[in-house]
């Protein structure tokens, strides 16, 4: 569903990505691990154009080439993402944020809307919840407050940037457990994480990037427990 080919990036004089080639299956649950630095973020946010990148690489999502223009509200309105830090509105109920979404870019009716944004807090564990506002939230219901959002405009693609990497250690379980079973659910997930007990259990492939480049890629037996280069080697040593 995802296809990337020589994917380069550079902020400047300063090159962040070089050439990555990557291709996402449908239903795909792929965890992206590695040192600070190395281009996690910025290869994900290339995914839906929130980062630019050099014009002789391709992206495409679903068929649609990931490219300034009009295409690009369709690609985003296919691919969701949660934030480190969950960019709620703070100003409106849980509620209103995950039904905004679908009542401005998808035209759905209030109606459905509430209905659809009720069984999606319910769903992440919520449902009592919806009356407050943000900042009356711990910070794991608010990151699941993020993830019912994200999933309000029912995506093809999720991609996580870290979203239990603010969270107090007791809160982050919760978070996890909602995407664990959201990877059941057949939709396409990419994750970067530091969470490397959950990547293992939940992740179809694991991706080692470092320096810009992918290093590794492999099921989380390979990665974790075979890795083939020395650089994944040594990380792995590292954090686990
Ligand atoms: P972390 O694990 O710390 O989140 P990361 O793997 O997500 O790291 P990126 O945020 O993708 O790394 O950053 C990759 C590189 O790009 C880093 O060297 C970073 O300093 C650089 N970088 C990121 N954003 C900018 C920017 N706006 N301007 C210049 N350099 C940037
Ligand atoms: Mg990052």
């Amino acid at each position: 569903i995802i296809s990337i080919r020589g994917l380069t990036k550079a902020y400047g004089t300063f090159t962040v990505l070089h050439g990555i080639d990557l291709d996402i299956a449908e239903g795909e649950v792929v965890c992206v691990i590695g040192p600070s630095g190395s281009g996690k973020s910025t290869l994900i946010r290339c995914i839906n154009h929130l980062e630019p990148f050099s014009a002789d690489s391709t992206i495409t999502v679903d068929g649609i080439r990931v490219a300034p223009g009009k295409a690009l509200a369709k690609v985003r309105a296919e691919v969701g993402m949660v934030f480190q830090s969950f960019n709620l509105f703070p100003h409106m109920t849980v509620l209103k944020n995950v039904m905004l979404a679908p009542m401005r870019v998808r035209g759905t009716v209030k109606a459905d809307a509430e209905r659809k944004a009720r069984d999606l807090l319910a769903r992440v564990g919520i449902g009592e919840q919806a009356e407050k506002f943000p900042a009356q939230l711990s910070g794991g219901q608010q990151q699941r407050v993020a993830i019912a959002r994200a999933l309000a405009m029912e995506p093809r693609v999720l991609l996580f940037d870290e979203p239990t990497s603010s969270l107090d250690p007791e809160m982050v379980g919760e978070v996890l457990d909602v995407m664990r079973k959201l990877a059941g659910t057949g939709v396409t997930m990419i994750i970067v994480t530091h969470e490397m007990g959950f990547a293992r259990q939940v992740a179809d492939r694991v991706i080692f990037m470092d320096s810009g480049r992918l290093v590794e890629a492999g099921t989380p037996e390979q990665i974790f427990d075979s890795p083939r280069q020395e650089r994944t080697r040594s990380f792995l040593r590292a954090v686990l």
